[in-house]
């Protein structure tokens, strides 16, 4: 196919390679020209502006930071939807509010342009990997158009429902990982303070009720599990502002529809605060250094 890529950071860089290995004709667009030269030397076609990106392509792709930068891409006259041919499926897999994602919809099926929202869990190990989970909402016909495509890049491909239905299980996803990790950070730190060796007390917790993906696979206590980010510095992984606008995105989703969502209002202020004392650009299992007396 001819694909038009937008977003080639640390998740669209190697989307955007994936797709280029599986044999498609790639333009590939960035506001960070080295983004675009990397994709180049991989074999895309450098393109000027999104809507030079978007021309002549059968299908768009896109993996931009958030809300703003997806209204700003799509909508308006140097916009996706204003300079993609009709017909052309649109693919936005950027993690946003599924208002959002609804409304961007909306617009491009004014204009005769299929679209989906499929955001992604895996992260980059995964977005490197081709092995992407992608929660997808839209029309079926338009998932099944899209399913050869998302192949490339991920291995799970699940149809959530309507337009937004893929954000909607992606920020409630990670609502409950947010609070899961707190939990975990909580319950590690108390007991090593009363004196029980970590490495124990998690191998209790794994075999007992207190058991979570935070415990058994991603523990936040520093060596517990060497190939956990805790066990490197809190280096690479998920980012702790990644997880904290995505806490943003779930709570402004609550407000809108009257569901009060209490521990996930004070995970995103431990996130802020997390945020405020410099620790953003760590992995987020670093929240367990709010409750350590010194980082390790
Ligand atoms: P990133 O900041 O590395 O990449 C975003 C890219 O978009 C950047 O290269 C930026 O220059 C580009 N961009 C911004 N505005 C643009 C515009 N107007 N036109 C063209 N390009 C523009 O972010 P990322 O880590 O790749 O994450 C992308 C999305 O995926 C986010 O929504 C994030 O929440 C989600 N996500 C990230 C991870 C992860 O582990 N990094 C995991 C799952 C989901």
């Amino acid at each position: 196919m001819k694909i038009g890529f937008v977003g080639l950071g640390h998740m669209g860089g190697p989307m955007c390679a994936n797709l280029l290995a599986a044999g498609h004709a790639v333009r590939a667009f960035d506001i960070v020209p080295a983004n675009v030269e990397r994709a180049v030397a991989r074999g895309a076609v450098k393109a000027t502006s999104v809507a030079d990106c978007v021309a002549g392509v059968e299908a768009v792709v896109t993996m931009l930071p958030s809300s703003p930068h997806v209204r700003s891409v799509y909508i308006g006259e140097a916009g996706v939807i204003a300079h993609a041919r009709a017909g052309t499926l649109l693919v936005d897999s950027s993690t946003i509010d599924p208002l959002t994602a609804r409304e961007v919809a909306f617009d491009a099926a004014a204009r005769g342009l299929p679209m989906v929202d499929a955001p992604v869990s895996g992260g980059t190990a995964g977005a490197e990997a081709a092995t992407l989970t992608f929660m997808v909402g839209g029309a079926e016909r338009d998932f099944e158009a899209a399913k050869p495509l998302l192949a490339c890049m991920g291995r799970n491909l699940v149809h959530c429902g309507a337009i937004g239905n893929g954000q909607v299980a992606k920020i409630c996803n990670n609502l409950m990982l947010a609070i899961g990790m707190i939990a975990t950070s909580e319950g590690m730190a108390l007991a090593a303070k009363l004196g029980m060796d970590p490495k124990v007390f998690a191998g209790i917790v794994n075999t007992s009720s207190g058991r979570c993906w935070s415990s058994d696979t991603y523990n936040p206590y520093p060596g517990v599990l060497g190939n956990a980010p805790a066990s490197r510095g809190y280096s690479g992984g998920f980012g702790a502002d990644l997880m904290l606008k995505d806490l943003g995105l779930a709570t402004e989703a609550a407000r809108t529809a009257g569901v009060p969502v209490l521990a996930a209002a004070l995970a995103q202020q431990l996130y802020q605060k997390h945020s405020a004392d410099g620790h953003g650009g760590k992995d987020f299992s670093s929240i367990i250094l709010q409750y350590l007396k010194a980082a390790p």
